[in-house]
């Protein structure tokens, strides 16, 4: 019986609440910020993990990063993925998303047969949700995005049931296989890592790296020189500053503190 290949993308990115901005020079202060794997990613990942306990098969996991990616992956094999492919290389830097997510495409094309193509919703970082269409979009397939559970999967009919959820309501579409699907953040809780699946890192090395070697891209497709979009200027958020009064009393007389501060500071009229 044919068990469905599922390919996972995930970013490894600087964790997001550690990093500063500098006023000054406008830029931000990424020195001694350690990086996580995008925590929507794990979301995408863990249904690859309960659609694989039904289904079976196997889940590759995929990034594009430098090579201190490689903790994140030893990360998600702990999880319980099977195999995890680090695309690495000087000429990739650089990147915009769309230089990002064709060197994503063509290293999917190159794993060869995919039925199912997972990422998280967005990264935290920098937050396009570019990535998952334009993929899409280079391979020729079907995106659906916000996907919250596989609800049916017919390898034999080549096709899948996803629910999807929305602001206000649920859906459901039944849509054609090979598919990419991004998967809504916080919709799949991840599971803690195993020891016994972390040790697998170890004893049977499942990460491979792929160089430009592998992929053989052409130079001008990729990297900085394949990159259209020019950052021109990036504003950050002012910290609002705050009086911080904290009242120690009864809740009675609280209240009353509470409503003579606001209309004070004309927050209430
Ligand atoms: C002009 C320009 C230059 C840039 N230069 C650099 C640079 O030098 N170094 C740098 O780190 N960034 C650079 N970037 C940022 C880089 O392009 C983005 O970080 C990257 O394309 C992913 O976009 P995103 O974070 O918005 O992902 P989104 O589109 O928000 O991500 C959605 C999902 O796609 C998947 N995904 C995203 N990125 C990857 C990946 N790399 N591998 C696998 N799956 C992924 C994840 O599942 C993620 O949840 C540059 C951007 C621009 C515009």
């Amino acid at each position: 019986m044919k068990r469905p290949r599922i390919v996972v993308g995930i970013k490894w990115v600087p964790n997001t609440q550690a990093v500063r901005f500098d006023p000054k020079t406008g830029t931000l202060i990424r020195e001694g910020v350690p990086s996580i794997v995008n925590p929507h990613d794990l979301d995408a990942i863990e249904l690859a993990l309960k659609t694989r306990e039904k289904y079976g098969g196997e889940i590759i996991v995929v990034t594009m990063a430098p090579p201190g990616a490689e903790e994140g992956l030893r990360h998600v094999i702990g999880m319980g993925v099977d195999r995890a492919i680090l695309v690495s290389d000087r000429v990739f830097a650089g990147s915009d998303t769309l230089a990002t997510s064709y060197t994503l495409a063509k290293t999917i094309e190159r794993i060869g047969r995919v039925d199912l193509v997972f990422f998280g919703q967005e990264t935290i970082d920098s937050s396009t949700a570019h990535i998952p269409a334009q993929v899409a979009s280079w391979l020729d397939l079907p995106y659906i995005y916000y996907v919250e559970s596989i609800e049916k999967l017919e390898l034999k009919e080549n096709k899948v049931v996803v629910k999807r959820k929305l602001e206000d309501r649920y859906e459901w579409y039944e849509v054609e296989l090979p598919v990419v699907i991004g998967v809504a953040m916080h919709s799949n809780p991840p599971r803690p890592i195993s020891l016994t699946n972390k040790l697998r890192a170890v004893t049977e090395k499942p990460i491979e790296v792929w160089t430009n070697k592998q992929l053989g891209l052409d130079p001008r497709c990729i990297g900085l020189r394949g990159s259209p979009t020019i950052v021109s200027k990036v504003t950050w958020q002012p910290e609002i500053p705050r009086k911080r009064k904290i009242y120690q009393g009864n809740p009675k007389e609280a209240v009353k503190w509470l409503i003579k501060h606001l209309e004070e500071e004309k927050v209430l009229p």
